[in-house]
């Protein structure tokens, strides 16, 4: 039964023989028979928020109310980025939240121009980059909009913005500002 199991498409018939007329139509032209492939499958690339997903739906819910935050560790002070779930200094579970500034500048940036990743091609260029925070000792990678990726620049101001990825989920970005 190896014909009826075959998945993959018939090899390409190769140039007909001599004795064939040339006006004889494109054997390619076969309908197709086999089973209708499921689309590729679509890597998520945001996180799951939800309690039960992450120790940190914390993060997610500021997300959700406009504000971009991360942990601080009362004991010793450190500032973490990501947000953690613990401080990598001293161990300690027991973590504030803290609002990030929501203005900063362009550190470095770069462009996608191809190739993006499945899901993503309709969105191709798009500029992402890393952004110093003004007035916090942290530097955040994320996607850059507002302008076209070749009007940015270093130094660049750029404002945090939260907003909806489509399916109720929010993450962070940022947008240059005027
Ligand atoms: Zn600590």
């Amino acid at each position: 039964m190896s014909s009826a199991s075959r998945s993959r498409r018939p090899a390409p018939t190769t140039a007909p023989p001599a004795a064939e007329p040339r006006s004889s139509p494109a054997p390619a032209a076969a309908p197709e028979t086999r089973p209708r492939e499921k689309r590729p499958f679509l890597l998520d690339f945001f996180p799951l928020d939800t309690p039960d997903q992450t120790r940190l739906s914390a993060f997610y819910d500021r997300l959700r109310t406009g504000h971009l935050s991360t942990t601080r560790c009362p004991k010793d002070r450190s500032l973490h980025w990501p947000p953690r779930t613990a401080c990598p200094d001293c161990h300690t579970e027991e973590l504030d939240w803290v609002d990030l500034p929501e203005l900063g500048k362009i550190y470095a940036f770069s462009a996608v121009l191809g190739g993006a990743p499945l899901g993503m091609e309709s969105e191709v260029p798009f500029a992402v980059g890393l952004v110093d925070l003004d007035g916090a000792p942290l530097r955040l990678f994320g996607r850059i909009e507002g302008r076209p990726w070749n009007e940015l620049r270093i130094g660049q101001a750029v404002r945090v913005e939260t907003y909806d990825i489509g399916d109720g989920r929010y993450f962070y970005r940022f947008r240059v500002r005027d």
